[in-house]
């Protein structure tokens, strides 16, 4: 900034300058705002640094009221303020196009990236250094900044045969985000690795980091994972928001007949609840959820998982490390010796690990765990599958649950749409398609809907998974007591134009 800044002083609102004209252009703006600024305090408070004048930060707002932030928006800057205000509107569309322009903030720090080579052509200081002034430094702050502010869940860096793609998961939906020559992907790998602290020297071998940042006063963690490939490093990078990485039951957004549904499985004393759907469907978010509602101080959880996503507070969390001989089944068969009340147990992939499983829920423990199936019936056939008797497994399970997350439609933008056929059959009789706009950075989409189909396992249907019955015969029983499927209830949420159809077929269409 060519002005000096003064000492920050703090200033009372005597006099306020009245708006000579209009606002400034939103790249005006931005150039006031340090790169790594996040926009969330601007947006929240509505206020903008208009103009340095004097020294004084002149700042933009819809009232007076704007005060307090206005001034720790000079803090930050380095300047006593003063106020204009402006209307809402003027303040809100400024906003909003300052948002646009920084997103393309990694874009132009991979503009000037070119022209360098590989990693030989930056010294080795200039990667290690923390200087925002080395354009691959801003390339990857960039891709974190604009990872968050599109509530990215996860970037992957993605290197070809002749260039590297960067790709973000949205909502749970991967996007290209940006492609870069392939002279960027050794400057780029090299400087993620040294943030992960990885070894920069190996390129031959898998490994696994963290990576811990700041965002104004967002913290956040990112879990890093290297492959080596054909045409390079590939890495995978997932964002855990420390806080907003823990969700409640009521965060789950389920119904209020779902949730009961819920509610009678988790508080029983002992026996198995089973959560199934593909990666990426939510199910960890579910079992953390779980757990935190049950975690008490008289209450001994334990649990086993690969890998451990979030601490859980009271909660005692056992890391698998397959490498050192902790596998799930060794994990457990040592916290059973422990006395748990309830144990977690991140997956279970093999007999042995189900059969602890089964085991330990017949002898007086509740036991939540995770299964690769679709569908929530198909959790107890694969049970059997494993090699689990099927009188024991009808016997120690008490609810099952398969669960998918749809996007969200964005409320801002959503229109009707025709209803598709299959849907209108089933008594479906409005719908919504998605449009694109500012609020949902044009995907048409903002957050996401859980579905969750619980099948609850009652005597009579011990009886018949005992005797052998197909899943058609369990269905129809379960039926009778208010069992629906996942399209079912998706169909709900298509015609109440939360979801779309597209989405609905996309998460659940195997019907
Ligand atoms: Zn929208």
């Amino acid at each position: 900034m060519e002005n000096t800044p003064n000492e920050t002083t703090v200033s009372e609102p005597v006099e306020t300058l009245t708006p000579s004209s209009s606002l400034p252009e939103a790249k005006v703006i931005s150039s006031l705002l340090p790169e790594s600024m996040g926009l969330d305090v601007l947006r929240s408070s509505k206020i903008l640094p208009l103009r340095i004048e004097n020294g004084i930060l002149i700042v933009g707002a819809v009232s007076f009221d704007a005060w307090p932030k206005a001034q720790m928006l000079g803090v930050a800057l380095g300047y006593p303020i003063d106020l204009e205000i402006y209307p809402d509107k003027d303040i809100s569309e400024s906003l909003h196009t300052l948002y646009d322009i920084r997103s393309v903030a990694a874009d132009e720090a991979a503009k000037s990236m070119e022209g360098i080579d590989d990693i030989d052509d930056l010294s080795r200081e200039d990667v290690l250094s923390d200087s925002v002034e080395v354009p691959v430094i801003r390339l990857v702050n960039g891709l974190f900044v604009d990872a968050l502010k599109q509530r990215a869940t996860d970037i992957h860096v993605e290197p070809y045969e002749d260039e590297v793609l960067i790709r973000f998961r949205v909502d749970g939906v991967l996007q290209d985000r940006l492609r870069l020559p392939r002279t960027h992907q050794a400057p780029l790998t090299s400087r993620i690795k040294v943030m992960a602290k990885m070894d920069i020297a190996e390129h031959m071998a898998p490994q696994d980091g963290r990576i811990g940042i700041t965002l104004g006063e967002q913290a956040v963690d990112i879990r890093v994972g290297l492959v080596p490939t054909q045409h390079g490093e590939r890495i995978a990078m997932r964002m855990l928001d420390k806080g907003h990485g823990l969700l409640t039951l009521e965060d789950l957004g389920m119904e209020k007949a779902e949730r009961e549904v819920m509610e009678s499985l988790i508080y029983r004393p002992h026996g198995m609840i089973l959560f199934t759907g593909p990666t990426g469907s939510g199910k960890t978010t579910s079992l953390y959820a779980i757990l935190q509602a049950l975690a008490k101080p008289q209450v001994n959880i334990i649990t086993v998982e690969d890998p451990i996503e979030y601490a859980l507070p009271g909660v005692g969390q056992i890391q698998v490390n397959e490498k050192a001989g902790v596998t799930f089944a060794a994990a457990l068969r040592s916290i059973l010796r422990q006395d748990p009340d309830i144990v977690m147990i991140g997956e279970m992939r093999d007999f042995e690990t189900a059969h602890i499983g089964v085991q330990s829920s017949l002898t007086g423990h509740l036991v939540l765990s995770t299964l690769h199936t679709n569908d929530s019936i198909g959790a107890l056939m694969r049970l059997v599958d494993m090699g689990i008797e099927p009188y024991l497994a009808a016997s120690c399970t008490i609810g099952t649950v398969a669960q998918r997350l749809a996007r969200r439609l964005c409320p801002h933008c959503r229109r009707a749409a025709r209803v598709p056929s299959v849907m209108a059959k089933a008594g479906v009789k409005t719908a919504f398609e998605p449009v694109g706009c500012p609020q949902c950075n044009g995907t048409g989409y903002r957050g996401r809907l859980g579905l969750y189909e619980q099948f609850v396992v009652n005597e009579e249907i011990q009886e018949a998974i005992a005797a052998g019955s197909p899943t058609s015969k369990l269905r129809d029983l379960a039926r009778a007591h208010g069992f629906r499927t996942l399209w079912e209830i998706g169909l709900d949420a298509v015609g109440a134009g939360k979801t779309s159809p597209d989405e609905l077929i996309r998460v659940a269409g195997e019907e």
